[in-house]
């Protein structure tokens, strides 16, 4: 997580950890990092925070789930491990690289970041993949047969870690995102925001 705090600085922006539902009042975007599924839906139901977590969302506050969250996040999960908050209409899988290759890391172009030519290198670790996609989800980044980076609307989702290889283009991305949804672009904001991300 303070990896992508990092990053959101070094793009310009501020970040803050959240820590129970209160936190979410007013905050512009929220990054779910990745980490282990299951435990983060422990500790969204340990923390109850699920209601302001799908609200958040519904309200068109932009929400970027990166490889756990990504998980998390998608209304459809291979084996599902728990109920999940079924924000993004995709379905994964867990693990899809194999559990022997923990990790490991692949230049891949990702459509619509800054000077999109360039190839972003993308680190996986135990990464899950995006198989199956709804019809309002755009496909922004693919890895052999699978889809790796993708949008619906104010849900931005990547199997990949953005934040540790130091080239800020998603993250700038994200906060692009944030910035039209303050502005009030295509969103269907109701909550009450204050300056953070
Ligand atoms: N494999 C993990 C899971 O299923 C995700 C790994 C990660 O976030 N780097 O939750």
């Amino acid at each position: 997580m303070s990896e992508h705090l990092a990053m959101i600085e070094e793009c310009g922006a501020r970040g803050v950890e959240v820590k129970r539902p209160s936190g979410l009042d007013g905050v512009h975007g929220l990054i779910i990092p990745g980490g282990e599924s299951t435990t983060i839906g422990k500790l969204i139901d340990e923390y109850k925070f699920e209601s302001a977590l799908l609200e958040l969302g519904a309200s068109g506050v932009p929400v970027f789930g990166t490889c756990a969250g990504l998980i998390v996040m998608a209304a459809r999960v291979e084996g599902r491990h728990g109920p999940g908050l079924r924000l993004a209409d995709v379905g994964v899988r867990r693990n899809a690289f194999g559990r022997q290759v923990d990790s490991f890391e692949e230049d891949i172009v990702v459509r619509g970041i800054e000077d999109e030519g360039r190839p972003f290198r993308a680190v996986f670790i135990r990464a899950p993949v995006i198989e199956e996609a709804g019809a309002g989800v755009e496909v922004m980044a693919r890895f052999g047969e699978g889809v790796v980076m993708a949008r619906e609307d104010n849900y931005l989702l990547s199997a990949f870690h953005p934040e540790l290889t130091g080239d800020g283009r998603i993250h700038d991305y994200f906060l692009r995102m944030v910035r039209e949804s303050i502005g009030g672009i295509g969103t269907r904001r109701s909550i009450k925001r204050d300056s953070e991300v």
